[in-house]
C-alpha cells in the first residue's frame, strides 16, 4: 500500500523527517506532499520546500516528493495512495487532525488516515518554533536538517547557523 504524507513543510524539520523515515519502512510508497497555499504566504517558496526535502530523503528509497493545491483526497487518489500519514505532537493536535481526518473520510470513504505518534524527543518541533528560534540567532541545527539551517540563516540574514 502506497501512502501520502502531506503537510506545508515551510520548513522541514526533524520531526517530519523522522515521520518520513518512519512511513518508509511501514508502507511499499510514500509520496510526501507539499502543500502550495495560495492564501498563505510562506517563509519558503515552493520549489526551495521541495529542494530541502529532496536533499534530506536522498538516502529513503521508495520516498518522493511532489507539489499540490487542492483536496489532500484528490492528490491521494492521483498518487495512488489508500493512506494519509499525519503526525500527533499532543494533545493540542488532536482535535484538528481528528476534524481534518473525519472531513477527508466524508470526501472519500476509501481512503484512510494514519496517525503516527510523533518521537517524543521531536514533540515540541514545528516549522514555527524553529523559525521562531532562527530569526532570535537561536541554534536550529538539532532541529532541522543542515541544508534547512542553512537557509534559515540565509533567510535571517546571519553569518553562522550553528550559533
Ligand atoms: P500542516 O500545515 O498540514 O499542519 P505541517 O508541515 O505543519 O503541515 O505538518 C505536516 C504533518 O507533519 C502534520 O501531520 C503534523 O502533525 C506533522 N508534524 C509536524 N511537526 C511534527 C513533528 N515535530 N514531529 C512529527 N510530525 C510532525
Amino acid at each position: 500500500m502506497r501512502a501520502l504524507y502531506p503537510g506545508s513543510f515551510d520548513p522541514l524539520t526533524l520531526g517530519h523527517l523522522d515521520l518520513i523515515e518512519r512511513g518508509a519502512v511501514l508502507f511499499d510508497g510514500l509520496v510526501v506532499a507539499v502543500l502550495q497555499n495560495p492564501s498563505k504566504t510562506p517563509a519558503f517558496p515552493l520549489e526551495r520546500r521541495l529542494e530541502q526535502i529532496q536533499r534530506a530523503i536522498a538516502h529513503l528509497n521508495g520516498v518522493e516528493v511532489r507539489s499540490f493545491d487542492g483536496l489532500t483526497v484528490d492528490m491521494a487518489r492521483a498518487c495512488g495512495a489508500g493512506v494519509i500519514l499525519r503526525g500527533l505532537r499532543a494533545m493540542s493536535d488532536f482535535e484538528f487532525e481528528l476534524q481534518l481526518a473525519h472531513t477527508n473520510k466524508s470526501l472519500a470513504p476509501d481512503l484512510e488516515t494514519l496517525f503516527l505518534a510523533t518521537a517524543a524527543h521531536h514533540s515540541f518541533l514545528s516549522s514555527s518554533v524553529v523559525k521562531e528560534v532562527a530569526r532570535f540567532g537561536g541554534n536550529v541545527s538539532r532541529m532541522v536538517p543542515p541544508g534547512v539551517a542553512e537557509d534559515l540563516a540565509r533567510l535571517f540574514n546571519q553569518a553562522n547557523p550553528s550559533r
